[in-house]
């Protein structure tokens, strides 16, 4: 027999199907199944290469080598169906996706993660035998310690018996030399939650209202839920509730949360509930820690994953409930190949698993509650907060009025006079900084001059701790400029109020408060978001400063003031979606107020203030403000009631961009509306040059193949010089 090998080598960028030959002795379903790992000889390399098993034949056309081992299984026939549509529908080869579903730090070199081990000791024969002759080769009082320890422990890792007698690792040493103890080497896994204590939580008497959307949702069979619920409605513990029920079945349970290694809450409330039975899978972990948690899940000990939107890969077997936290967040759709929408993909899986899908948010994303509406997925909403004193209130300041009367400080008088009361009253205060869509560049204010990157077409951008100026596309550095190259002029101006300029802010005008800043600069080490809310927290500092990186997840029972410093921001981002994430954005910061006993209250600074987001945030009505963009995205045909299809043609050579750029053009408006090529709006990156054909189509299975079919026909007849990229729906089209 003939097994299909997808050689797992980063130089087949072909997706090829390779035959090997399958040993005799090997039987085809027992020894060696779809998806089991082997290794083989590939091409004319010394070292044996991994290539995944995904198929069998009778014959092959060509003469085979012979598979040399059969290492592990390493997903499942299901996994492989799924691996399949995902290559086609996101327009990839299945090394491509097959990347996604094996042992992190595996796919390229066998081995590369080192299993764990921890020294161990016990007594030899020797040593357990006869009490006198020992005893006579026993010196010292150090030495019988460790001996009566073992003879009473029999095994244990040696630095626990170093500890717990006092001894030393030479004088066990020299019993080792004697021949009285041994050591050996034992596999521990590597823990993530090591140093946490929490205490066990058990499940809460449901409110009305949560307890009529629990019973709505059929646990055990397939189907499509969105949860909108505002925020602190009790969405969290209903997750708890499924899944402890899908527990109870046999069943197991997939949780997505975005960012999760910033929002160390969520996974504590996991923790509480259902203890060691959690895995979780996020960057922040080492590769070991991954490792070692995916075989948990491999072999069953872990039986919930949480995890951003690769967890949805695990390993885990029987799946009963998948559910999407915070399902409007923009990290579910994958911007490197495959470029994976994870909800649509956990569809995917719900369906083939018999799955309940749960999807989750105060702020769903357009396209979700329009599929709601249109019962694609069922409705469940939670309107209250369980908190007795509800959402917050929300004021709108006009930064414009402020600046004409001469208040030219970032905070407004209102703001002012409220965090005064809060500080007054001990009461902790949260200010947000609304960092996207812009940054600090530094510009001349007499000529205009915009300090650019030469190789990228963009502003870079200034940074403090460096005094450097960066570009966030090619790394590139840059010596900070004081004088303007063009005019001469010294009056140069960094524009995009940083966090530090604004903690300096603070300080001076609440000199008595104590703050702590989240942003990218002090977030470097690991754990360091955790160490930040937990100062916060428990050493009760009066003000959290931070960016898009405070605004998910986090309950703060003493927080009752939220300033939004510039909303402004995001609607500038020249983008159909920008009204979307402006109000997204503004409800979950706001959120973030007087979730304890006392009522919380959101102040939003902007230049904008009669933006229908803005409005629409304050009124703190989904549905009004979810009325107004639909009616929009229609007029204007957006999705959801299209898909845009985002083609970037890139090279160093600007001719031969332009050339096939055109050249995609001509294929693609064959089938699609499809507007000229033009410059992206990032014109260049890193010395390559950028133009964008973007098309709007409704993309299903059909208009899928014909996708396929623009794109090889392109292949086919482009230049060597350009490459191209494709995406359906990016999170962002620069
Ligand atoms: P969400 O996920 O919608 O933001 P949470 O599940 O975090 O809401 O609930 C908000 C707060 O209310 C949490 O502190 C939670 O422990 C508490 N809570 C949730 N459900 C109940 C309940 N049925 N009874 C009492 N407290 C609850
Ligand atoms: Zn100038
Ligand atoms: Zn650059």
């Amino acid at each position: 027999m003939i097994a299909e090998i997808i050689v797992n080598s980063s130089a087949t960028e072909l997706d090829r199907v390779f035959d090997y030959e399958v040993p005799k002795e090997l039987e085809i379903g027992e020894d060696i199944k779809i998806g089991y790992r082997v290794l083989v000889s590939f091409a004319r390399r010394k070292q044996l290469e991994i290539g995944y098993v995904i198929g069998f034949k009778e014959k092959s056309q060509y003469k085979c080598k012979e598979i040399s081992r059969v290492l592990d299984q390493a997903f499942d026939e299901n996994k492989m169906k799924l691996a399949k549509w995902m290559a086609e529908r996101y327009f990839c080869t299945l090394s491509d996706v097959l990347r996604l579903f094996v042992i992190p730090g595996t796919s390229q070199k066998y081995d590369k993660v080192k299993i764990k081990t921890e020294r161990w000791v016990k007594l030899t024969e020797k040593g357990n035998a006869d009490i006198e002759t020992i005893q006579n080769e026993i010196k010292t009082d150090k030495q019988r310690k460790i001996y009566e320890f073992l003879k009473d422990n029999t095994e244990i890792p040696a630095s626990i018996l170093i500890d717990a007698t006092g001894t030393s690792t030479s004088i066990l040493k020299t019993l080792e030399n004697k021949g009285i103890v041994e050591s050996f080497q034992v596999e521990v896994l590597r823990n993530p939650f090591l140093t946490k204590r929490i205490s066990k939580s058990i499940p809460l008497e449901l409110t009305e209202e949560q307890a009529r959307v629990k019973s709505q949702v059929k646990i055990g069979e397939y189907g499509e839920y969105l949860l909108h619920g505002v925020t602190g409605s009790g969405k969290t513990e209903l997750y708890l509730q499924w899944i402890e029920e899908v527990l109870k079945s046999g069943k197991t349970a997939i949780v997505l949360v975005p960012e999760i290694s910033l929002t160390p809450q969520i996974t504590d409330r996991f923790l509480a509930r259902f203890g060691r039975v959690i895995a979780i899978l996020h960057s922040k972990l080492s590769l070991g820690e991954r490792y070692d948690e995916w075989r948990r899940i491999q072999n069953g000990d872990a039986k919930i994953v949480i995890g951003a939107r690769s967890a949805l890969f695990a390993p885990i077997k029987n799946v009963g409930i998948i559910i999407i936290d915070e399902e409007h967040d923009a990290s579910y759709k994958s911007e490197t190949t495959p470029k994976y929408e994870a909800k649509e993909v956990a569809r995917q899986m719900a369906k083939m698993s018999n799955a309940t899908l749960i999807l989750g948010s105060a702020t769903p994303d357009i396209k979700t509650y329009y599929n709601a509406k249109n019962n694609k997925l069922k409705l469940l909403e939670l309107k209250n907060r369980i908190s007795q004193n509800g959402l917050p209130t929300i004021e709108i300041v006009d930064l414009r009025e402020e600046l004409a009367s001469g208040n030219k400080t970032v905070f407004s008088r209102l703001l002012y006079q409220e965090i005064k009361k809060n500080l007054a009253q001990k009461e902790q205060t949260i200010l947000f900084l609304n960092r996207r869509g812009y940054s600090t560049f530094v510009m001349c204010r007499d000529c205009g001059y915009v300090v650019k990157c030469e190789k990228c077409d963009v502003s870079m951008t200034y940074h403090i701790t460096k005094n450097k100026l960066l570009c966030h596309y090619c790394g590139a550095e840059k010596q900070n400029v004081l004088i303007c190259p063009e005019c001469g002029s010294h009056n140069i101006r960094y524009f995009g109020t940083g966090t530090q300029k604004i903690e300096g802010e603070i300080h001076k005008y609440f000199p008595e408060a104590s703050v702590i800043r989240m942003d990218v600069d002090t977030t470097t080490t690991k754990n360091a978001h955790e160490k930040i809310l937990n100062r916060f927290r428990n050493e009760k500092i009066d003000i959290l400063l931070g960016t898009q990186m405070i605004t998910k997840g986090h309950d703060f029972e003493n927080v009752t003031l939220v300033g939004i410093l510039a909303a402004d921001s995001s609607i500038h981002m020249g983008d159909y979606r920008a009204n979307e994430k402006t109000y997204q954005l503004l409800t979950q910061v706001s959120g973030r107020a007087g979730r304890g006993e006392k009522r919380g209250r959101a102040i939003i600074q902007t230049y904008m203030p009669d933006e229908f987001s803005i409005l629409a945030a304050k009124k703190q009505v989904y549905e009004d403000f979810y009325q107004n963009e639909i009616n929009v995205r229609e007029k204007l045909n957006f999705p959801p009631f299209c898909d845009i299809i985002v083609a970037v043609i890139m090279g160093t050579d600007e001719n031969s961009v332009m050339q096939d750029a055109k050249l995609f053009y001509q294929i693609i408006k064959e089938k699609f509306e499809t507007y000229s090529p033009v410059p992206a709006p990032i014109s260049k990156i890193n010395e390559n040059y950028r133009w964008r054909i973007l098309s709007k189509a409704k993309v299903e299975e059909n208009e899928i193949q014909m996708l396929q079919k623009c794109l090889c026909d392109f292949e086919m007849k482009k230049t060597k010089d350009t490459k191209l990229n494709f995406d359906i729906n990016p999170n962002s089209m620069m």
